[in-house]
This record gives C-alpha cells, sequence and structure tokens, in this order.
C-alpha cells in the first residue's frame, strides 16, 4: 500500500491547513469554546469557499469529494487540528446534507440543500433518546400519518446545533413495529410543538448540544425524506465514512496536543535543565510520537481501502478506536507535562483532554468499535 501522498493531495494539505491557522487562530477558537458561540464567521468562510459541499455531487452543486475518503480525510485532519468541537461544527452539517442530496426530493433540495451550500442554513442529526444510544434502534419517538400531516411524539436528547438559527433536523423516528421500521422526517427547528433545550456539557461547546419535545408536532407531509421505513438504512449509509472523519479529525489534534507538550517541556527549565532533558519525559514524548504515527497510518489505510471502494467498516472501526485511544493518550500526558499550566484555557491542553474524552463516546463508543472488530473476526 502506497501511503505517499500525491501532488493534489498535498496542495490540498497545504490550503486547508493555512486556511484554518488564518482564518480561525486558536486564540478566537479558544473564545468560543469559553463563550459557548457557534463560530459563525467560519461557517461562513467554509461557505464561500464552497467546502460545506465537499460531500455533495457536482449536480447537486457540490464539489463531489464523497468518492474521495483521502482528500476529505485531509480536510477534516485540518478543520479538527486545534478543536474536535470546531471539525463538528462544519462536519455535522455535511454528513446530512448528503442524505438530503441522495434521498430529497428536487423541492427538499432546493428548500433544504441550496440554502445550505451557501452558508445560509445548517443540519443536525437526531437519532439518540434518553433510554437508546448506542442501540439506537431502541428508539421510541414515533410519526405517524394523519391525513396529510405527519404528527410526531417523543422525545430527543443530545442533537448537537439543534438550536442554531436556520436549522434543519435529520429526525429518526419508528414509523413501524419492526425493530428498524424507522423514518427520517425533515424538521425545521422553528416548528410549532418542537421544544428545544440546550444542554450544559462539557464538550462540544461552541456547536452545542440539546434536548428535543415533540409533543403532538404536526409536518406536512412531504417532510419524509425519501420512503417510509428506510431512515434506518439512510442513517446507516456514510456511518463508516463519518467515523473515518472523525478519526481523521481525531489524529489531527493528536499531532497538535503533542507538539504543544514537546514545546513546554523544551522551554520550560526545574532542576537546572528543560524538561525535555529528564529521560523519563523524552521517553514518554518518544512514546506517543510513535503511537500517533501507528494512528495517522491506520486512518489513511482505512481511508485509502474505502477510496477502492472496498467495505471497510472493521478497518475504519480500528481506525477510529486507536486514534481516539490515541488522542486520550496524548492528551493525558500532555496535562501532566504541562504541569499545573494544564488547567489553564489559554494553554489549550484541558480542552484537548475534555474533547478527547468525548471522542471515546462520540460516533460509537470505543467499546462497540470493539464489537464491531470482534465480529469481523468471527468471535
Ligand atoms: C456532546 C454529545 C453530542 C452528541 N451529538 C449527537 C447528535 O448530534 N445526534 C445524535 O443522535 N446523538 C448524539 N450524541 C449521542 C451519542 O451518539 C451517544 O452518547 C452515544 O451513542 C452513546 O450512547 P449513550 O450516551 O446513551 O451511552 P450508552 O449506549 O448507554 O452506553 C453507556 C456505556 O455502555 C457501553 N455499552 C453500551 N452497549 C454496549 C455493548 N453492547 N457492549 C459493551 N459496552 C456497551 C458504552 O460503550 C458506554 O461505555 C451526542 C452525545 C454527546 C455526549
Amino acid at each position: 500500500m502506497d501511503f505517499s501522498f500525491t501532488d493534489e493531495q498535498r496542495m490540498w494539505r497545504d490550503t486547508v491547513f493555512s486556511f484554518m491557522d488564518r482564518e480561525f487562530p486558536r486564540d478566537v477558537l479558544r473564545k468560543h469554546d469559553q463563550s459557548r458561540e457557534f463560530p459563525e464567521d467560519l461557517y461562513q468562510k467554509m461557505a464561500a469557499q464552497g467546502w460545506l459541499g465537499l460531500l455533495i455531487p457536482e449536480e447537486h452543486g457540490g464539489l463531489g469529494m464523497h468518492n474521495d475518503p483521502v482528500m476529505f480525510s485531509i480536510f477534516c485532519e485540518a478543520i479538527g487540528k486545534d478543536s474536535l468541537d470546531t471539525a463538528a461544527c462544519i462536519m455535522t452539517s455535511m454528513f446530512t446534507a448528503t442524505n438530503v442530496s441522495r434521498h430529497g426530493t428536487a423541492e427538499q433540495r432546493e428548500r433544504y440543500l441550496a440554502p445550505f451550500l451557501r452558508g445560509e442554513s445548517k443540519f443536525s442529526v437526531s437519532i439518540s433518546e434518553p433510554q437508546s444510544g448506542s442501540d439506537a434502534a431502541g428508539a421510541r419517538s414515533t410519526a405517524r400519518l394523519d391525513g396529510d400531516e405527519w404528527i410526531v411524539s417523543g422525545n430527543k436528547v443530545w442533537c448537537s446545533g439543534a438550536h442554531l438559527p436556520n436549522t434543519c433536523i435529520a429526525m429518526m423516528l419508528r414509523t413501524g413495529e419492526g425493530r428498524y421500521d424507522f423514518s427520517v422526517l425533515l424538521v425545521p427547528n422553528d416548528t410549532p410543538g418542537l421544544e428545544i433545550q440546550k444542554m450544559d456539557t462539557l464538550v462540544r461547546r461552541s456547536l452545542g448540544t440539546t434536548s428535543l419535545f415533540m409533543d403532538e408536532m404536526r409536518l406536512p407531509k412531504d417532510a419524509l425524506l425519501g420512503e417510509v421505513n428506510k431512515g434506518w438504512q439512510y442513517i446507516g449509509e456514510h456511518l463508516d465514512f463519518e467515523r473515518l472523519s472523525i478519526a481523521s479529525s481525531q489524529v489531527g489534534n493528536a499531532r497538535t496536543a503533542l507538539d504543544d507538550t514537546v514545546r513546554y517541556l523544551s522551554e520550560r527549565k526545574a532542576f537546572g535543565k528543560r524538561l525535555a532533558d529528564f529521560q523519563v519525559l523524552k521517553h514518554r514524548m518518544a512514546e506517543d510520537q510513535a503511537r500517533l504515527s501507528a494512528a495517522w497510518y491506520l486512518v489513511y489505510a482505512a481511508a485509502t481501502t474505502m477510496a477502492r471502494g472496498e467495505k471497510a467498516t472493521a478497518l475504519v472501526a480500528q481506525a477510529k478506536l486507536i486514534a481516539a485511544q490515541t488522542l486520550f493518550d496524548i492528551a493525558f500526558n500532555g496535562m501532566q507535562a504541562l504541569g499545573g499550566y494544564a488547567q489553564l484555557p489559554e494553554y489549550d491542553m484541558e480542552r484537548y483532554f475534555r474533547e478527547a474524552k468525548h471522542g471515546m463516546v462520540g460516533g460509537g463508543t470505543n467499546e462497540i468499535l470493539r464489537s464491531i472488530i470482534a465480529k469481523s473476526m468471527d468471535i
């Protein structure tokens, strides 16, 4: 397997990494984390580049990168390099937009996809419920047809970004008795009968996440995306790609966390020498570097396999498991290396550490990923 980047991939890497440094420097990003404000400015700049449409085919107004997981992984590595929360602010909408592109009617694309590509609106996705997270098919909120309208009742949780202005929620709702009988309805977040409550979370502070309460919420019949009872399939169809993208942003962020640690240990002095001169700390950094390289190569091995059109569910699960664990371990070691200063937001390590912990849950917990890997081993 050839892991060297082509000229095009190298240029794309330089373009996105320098864009992020220029347009969303760390001090600005940090303020968003502290004030819990969505980075609208960055979102608009992404839209102006056309990058919100990276995963949308050209015939629907996008840039058609949906068939190029390596190029998209490079993008995710860049947008996640300083913050997994920032990566989520951009990626969450992008994946749901692919569902609308693939399964939406011309009217739905005109109503939701076109403004999204212009940066005028956003998407969020609502699967999880208070009693069902990993076991997503345990969701109970229902949609039933009453003449020309859907009536929706129930309670969703952890719906990231649902509170932001002009957001369309792709809501997975039970429409049949079978375990996987779900449909996806497209729900504008100002729909009467929908109550949205922001949750006070440790992570995802600039994207924000919410609880949704639907009390006999009414939607027109054409709010249905695609066909009845196909929602489970639609939500699952980009799961590997989504997990690969999260893993890519995790290795991007792990690189930054390790660089910050190395810089601190190289500058800080104790007992008459640099902290980096103590062998115990030097070896810890070397170990972290080796594990980061392993995680990075695994992510791009999974991306390359997907790019060949091969099914890569187990390999992607391995990539996300190792990337999540590596980021967590590097941020944990960074917290120790920075001593008391690790507690201060301006050193960024506490933010990496918080986000890294959630990285072992969001997009499939480490335990669920292990189950997927074990299944591929027939155990
Ligand atoms: C900040 C944040 C943002 C989120 N954003 C969204 C969003 O936008 N949309 C959305 O739909 N959801 C979202 N989620 C929900 C997220 O997908 C779930 O939290 C995740 O799927 C885990 O579900 P749970 O929290 O209910 O934990 P549970 O599923 O209850 O798991 C609890 C623990 O049990 C373990 N466990 C569960 N089943 C097994 C098993 N079979 N074998 C071994 N261990 C197991 C898990 O690994 C975990 O450690 C978000 C969550 C958070 C915290």
